[in-house]
């Protein structure tokens, strides 16, 4: 069977492509930071690397008002160099094997981010996949919870959002969406 990669929920479509997200030109990129904001490995070091010392500063204001970000919570920054005018920087739960409620703390910065985006009246929003670098989510469990997070949020929260886009980095990755999404579409 083939796999979908792009399913339509209500207004919005929801997509999935393989590539590097400091390259896309949505309305915003969402970030999978760490608690400091001061960014990292991975796609935040990437996204700060090309984003430039713009993206940093913001984050260092956000720290001195609100302190760190925990995991599940999400705000937003202007996108300084990238070609996304917006980042939003959400934090992922680190996998301590299951039961540390890993599974509610990853929907809920699918969902924060989410709603930012839908508060500031975004059109088109790019997510990586958040916690499985370096913070050790296994791949499946992660994909599941990303999809079926998101495609119950553009359901049931009417969104300014039209399009969201899942910009997975590797193969695997990307295939492990593509075959979760393929059963979602098979459902709808
Ligand atoms: P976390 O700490 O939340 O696990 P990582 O950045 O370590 O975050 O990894 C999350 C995912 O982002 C991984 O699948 C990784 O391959 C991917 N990734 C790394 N660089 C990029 C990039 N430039 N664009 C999109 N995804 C990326």
């Amino acid at each position: 069977m083939s796999e979908p990669g792009e399913v339509t929920i209500g207004k919005t479509k929801l997509g999935l492509i393989q590539g590097d997200i400091t390259r896309q030109a949505t309305d915003a990129i969402v970030n999978a930071a760490n608690p400091s904001l001061m960014g990292g490995g991975g796609v935040d070091g990437a996204i700060h690397r090309v984003g430039g010392p713009a993206i940093l500063e913001e984050c260092r204001q956000i720290v001195s008002r609100i302190g760190r970000l925990d995991a599940g919570q999400a705000v937003m920054t202007s996108g300084g160099n990238l070609l996304a005018k917006h980042v939003i920087h959400t934090v992922g739960p680190v996998w301590r094997g299951g039961t540390a409620r890993e599974a509610e703390l990853l929907a809920s910065a699918y969902r924060e981010s989410l709603t930012l985006a839908t508060e500031h009246k975004l059109e088109s929003l790019s997510f990586p996949s958040i916690s499985t670098g370096a913070y050790g989510y296994p791949l499946a469990e992660a994909a599941e919870i990303a999809l079926s997070t998101v495609i119950a949020f553009l359901r049931d929260v009417p969104t300014s959002l039209a399009e969201v886009v899942f910009v997975l980095f590797d193969s695997r990755t990307f295939e492990a969406y593509g075959a979760r999404l393929a059963q979602s579409a098979g459902n709808m």
